[in-house]
């Protein structure tokens, strides 16, 4: 067997573990563009985003996520979507990425981080799965099990979504669900 194959199945087999989701928010949820219209933050999130992560929560799975910045907008975002638990402010992501495993009583093995910039670096590195939006920095891009074909804010998060879902077998399930025609439902 090939390197290139025996990787793939690692990556195949890990993916399989994921139970949580956690993500970064300015670069991953939006494209990274900070907008003030006076002195309130305007955020710009993707819609199949959105419903990408109420699918991965109706295939039982979990959502959280870690901000660097304070942002009443990702809050909004966050409790319409129940992303939990979430914590902004984080100058440092290790102690939150921690705090939050405890809160889940789950394993980094369980988790999957997607990222950008240089400070979800640890993150990646220490989850199950490590991902990179495509246009992440290069650090990070060399770094991750996984490189989404979308660039933040505009799909990546949907794109790993199903992805993963795919890989544990549970994305069919789901599309199934919605191909039932209207009259019939
Ligand atoms: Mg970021």
């Amino acid at each position: 067997m090939s390197e290139h194959v025996r990787n793939y199945r690692s990556l195949q087999e890990r993916c399989k573990k994921i139970e949580l989701l956690i993500l970064d928010v300015d670069g991953v949820m939006t494209e990274g563009r900070v907008t003030y219209s006076g002195e309130t933050e305007v955020k710009s999130f993707h819609v199949r985003d959105g419903s990408g992560i109420r699918l991965w929560q109706m295939a039982g799975k979990k959502v959280s996520l870690i901000s660097g910045r304070n942002s009443p907008a990702t809050q909004l975002r966050a409790s319409e979507l129940g992303i939990f638990p979430i914590i902004q402010g984080a100058s440092d992501k290790r102690p939150a990425f921690r705090s939050i495993l405890s809160e889940l009583q789950l394993k980094a093995d369980q988790v999957a981080t997607i990222g950008d910039d240089l400070p979800d670096l640890p993150l990646i590195l220490s989850s199950g799965v490590g991902v990179a939006v495509a246009d992440a920095c290069e650090e990070l891009r060399c770094s991750a099990d996984y490189v989404t074909t979308k660039p933040g804010g505009q799909g990546a998060i949907r794109e790993l979504i199903e992805w993963l879902l795919r890989a544990q077998n549970g994305w069919e399930p789901l599309v199934s669900g919605f191909s039932v025609p209207a009259l019939e439902a």
